[in-house]
């Protein structure tokens, strides 16, 4: 499992009390996840958008939707139920930078109320570049980008199309300014000091091999951990590489590929894929203990 003990010192000095971050701060702090994102500005093959982003959560649960105003009150009541939270972040269910107002106001609600939490968001990083200074001034300091290629080629495997400045955008050329943009927002992030964690989602035949090149990408532009995910290809929720059959990777190979990237670069290997809508420790979830009815009794 992934120690923190390997980062350099100025790093773990700022993820000491992050669950997601420090393999021994997972047993004593807890996170949570507020799903106040509905949109995407992106398709992915993966995704269904009726279950939550599988940038950041697990895929298969609808997350609760939250008004900013709700969310910021269902934190306030877990910080009080719950004195280890550390951390709120922004996952989804669709991308936290295709709904900026919803998860902005989020972060501003938060922050006024509570403002020794951390605030953290996950993005495919398509709108990433245009929101770093607000993402800097918020405080917020980690960022998770979902980086699955660098080569437009293999992103058009995996994304149809996306939508940018009010366009529409497929194939190869959908996946060439995407690629841009998310190397883009990682440069500006890691100028602007914010920590930056990567994830990608291991596709067998896809983009297996190719990780390795974006393992080097993203630690040359600064990123300070990448997470390599299993794809969950389950025809059942409707995804479009569920319905052509295209598998997840076994164990093993999920396994050889985390070991051909690791190198002076930390690996995640304890990300658990938590909910849009997760709550507590990691490993467990208590967010049906803090369902909104609940909140509402609470406050
Ligand atoms: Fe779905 Fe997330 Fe991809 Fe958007 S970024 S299409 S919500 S998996
Ligand atoms: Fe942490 Fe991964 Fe869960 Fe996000 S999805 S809260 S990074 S363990």
């Amino acid at each position: 499992s992934a120690s923190s003990s390997a980062l350099p010192e100025h790093i773990r000095a700022r993820v000491h009390d992050h669950p997601c971050y420090s393999a021994e701060a997972h047993h004593h702090f807890a996170r949570m996840h507020v799903a106040v994102a509905p949109a995407c500005n992106i398709q992915c093959n993966y995704c269904n958008r009726k279950f939550d982003c599988a940038n950041e959560s697990r895929p298969g649960v609808v997350s609760e939707k939250l008004t900013p105003e709700q969310a910021a009150t269902k934190v306030l009541a877990v910080a009080a139920r719950i004195p280890q939270l550390s951390v709120v972040g922004i996952a989804g269910p669709g991308d936290a930078l295709a709904n900026p107002e919803k998860t902005f106001r989020t972060f501003d609600l938060i922050k006024a109320a509570a403002p020794d939490l951390r605030l953290c968001l996950s993005t495919n990083g398509l709108a990433l570049p245009d929101h770093v200074e607000r993402i800097r001034d918020l405080g917020v300091d980690h960022v998770t980008i979902t980086i699955n290629m660098v080569d437009p080629e293999v992103g058009a495997r995996i994304y149809p199309w996306i939508y940018y400045r009010h366009k529409r955008f497929h194939g190869v050329e959908a996946a060439r300014i995407l690629h841009e943009r998310q190397m883009l927002g990682l440069e500006r992030l890691v100028a602007a000091g914010v920590l930056v964690k990567v994830n990608s989602v291991m596709i067998p035949g896809i983009n297996d091999a190719h990780l390795v090149a974006v393992n080097a990408a993203v630690k040359a532009r600064g990123a300070f951990l990448h997470n390599i995910m299993p794809l969950i290809s389950d025809p059942a929720h409707g995804t479009h590489f569920g319905l052509t059959g295209q598998r997840g990777p076994t164990p093993e190979e999920l396994k050889t590929l985390q070991d051909r990237c690791e190198g002076d670069m930390q690996l995640m290997r304890h990300c658990r894929q938590c909910r849009a809508d997760a709550v507590g420790m990691l490993g467990e979830d208590r967010g049906g203990e803090f369902g909104m009815d609940s909140i509402a009794a609470i406050a």
